[in-house]
This record gives C-alpha cells, structure tokens and sequence, in this order.
C-alpha cells in the first residue's frame, strides 16, 4: 500500500544521475529524507527543474521502500540569497548545518530559521543578508548545542567577537594562553567564513567545497 505524505521541503542536497535526481529535503514534520524524483534529470522534466540545492517545495511524495516525489512547486528559491557570492557562501554552510543536525522534526525551529531566511531574501538588503544567515548559522549550532553564541572567554566570562580557541574553548585576548589556540575574529564576512570553516570542520567534519558555478555542492568527510 503506498502512504502519501505532503508537504513544505527544504531542499539541503542534491544529486542527479542518468534519469533520475536524488535530493535530502528537510521537513518540519517527516524530518530530513531522502527523496527520489524518477525521471527528474530528464529534460522536459518539470519537477526536476524544482530541485536547485535551496529552494524549498511544496512537494507530495509516496512511501514505498523510499520516498518517491510525485509534485513539487517552488514556494521559495531565495534568489536574493543566492547572488551574491557571500551570501551564497553562507547559504550553503547554513544548509550543511541542518543537513548534518537537522535529524529530528523540530517544527518551531525549522520555521523560525524559514522565516528568518525569507526576511533576509525579501530584503534585498546585501549587508543585513551577509550578517543575518551568520547569525542563523550561529543559532543553529547554538540550538543544538555545538556551540555557544555569543561566544565568551572561558576565564572572564565576557561576550567575545574576537580571540582565540582551542580544544578546551574560547578565549578573550587578554586570556588566551601562549600561542597554542588558533586566533579568530567575527568583524567581517571573510572572517565569519574562515571561523566556520574551522569550527565546522573540527567539531561537525563537516568540510564544504566551494564553487561559485555549481554553488551548493558540499561533501562530507566522516558519517556518522
Ligand atoms: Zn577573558
């Protein structure tokens, strides 16, 4: 018997194959799924043209071995978002964060970080973009407990956007020990993307790849 399921989908990964598209949709109630689109990489394929790594559906599915899609209508593709090279960097650490945390319905967060993403899309305000999808990021990893934003010095408590960090935490300036924690620094875009770079790969082994042709391609280095 099959079982269909509808419903919004965040789209976090993408992969196509001879005929068929493969995706990792998120949803605030079935969670993260893999999502099979047959015939999706042909060309007159209409619901394969939906499913850019970002956009989010309105997508009916059927059960069976494996999710099937069987509609998809964008609801959103956050084009803003995705033209400028900045934010599409950010956009796509964002989504490589909820694909490797996003493991169980949280409906209250799941649209409080959509909504948060549409305001920032619907502003066409580049700067606003820049720091709001890094301080989504930042939400996330602070929700599921990664790590805690804003940051503080491990000695004197205070909120820090600068110092150091090393396996045992973070550290104002005045209190980081000798040499042996690796300097950061939140004041510019370059420097929140270097920042979670280093924290996505040492606490999640999350390394993203960058391609501002193909933007939204990342590979994981270890599963779980
Ligand atoms: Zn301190």
């Amino acid at each position: 018997m099959r079982e269909y399921v509808s419903g919004l989908f965040l789209i976090v990964d993408s992969r196509k194959y001879t005929d068929d598209i493969a995706f990792i949709g998120i949803s605030p109630f079935e969670g993260q799924q893999t999502i099979i689109s047959k015939g999706g990489n042909r060309e007159n394929s209409r619901r394969g043209k939906a499913l850019d790594i970002g956009n989010a559906l309105k997508a009916k599915l059927y059960k069976r071995h494996h999710y099937y899609l069987t509609e998809a209508d964008i609801v959103e593709s956050f084009s803003f978002l995705k033209s400028d090279l900045t934010t599409i960097v950010l956009f796509q650490i964002l989504l490589a964060v909820l694909r490797h945390t996003y493991y169980l319905p949280e409906r209250k967060f799941f649209f409080s970080v959509f909504q948060s993403l549409l305001e920032l899309d619907q502003s066409r305000d580049l700067e606003r973009a820049e720091l709001g999808v890094f301080l989504i990021i930042m939400k996330i990893l602070n929700y599921y407990d990664i790590l805690e934003f804003p940051l503080t010095c491990q000695v004197c408590h205070k909120n820090i956007y600068h110092g150091s960090f090393d396996y045992l935490g973070f550290s104002c300036d005045e209190h980081a020990t000798n040499n042996t924690g690796t300097s950061f620094s939140l004041f510019t875009n370059e420097q929140r993307v270097a920042f979670l770079e280093t924290i996505l790969r040492d606490l999640l082994g999350i390394t993203i790849t960058f391609n501002p042709e193909l933007p939204f391609s990342s590979t994981k280095k270890h599963a779980h």
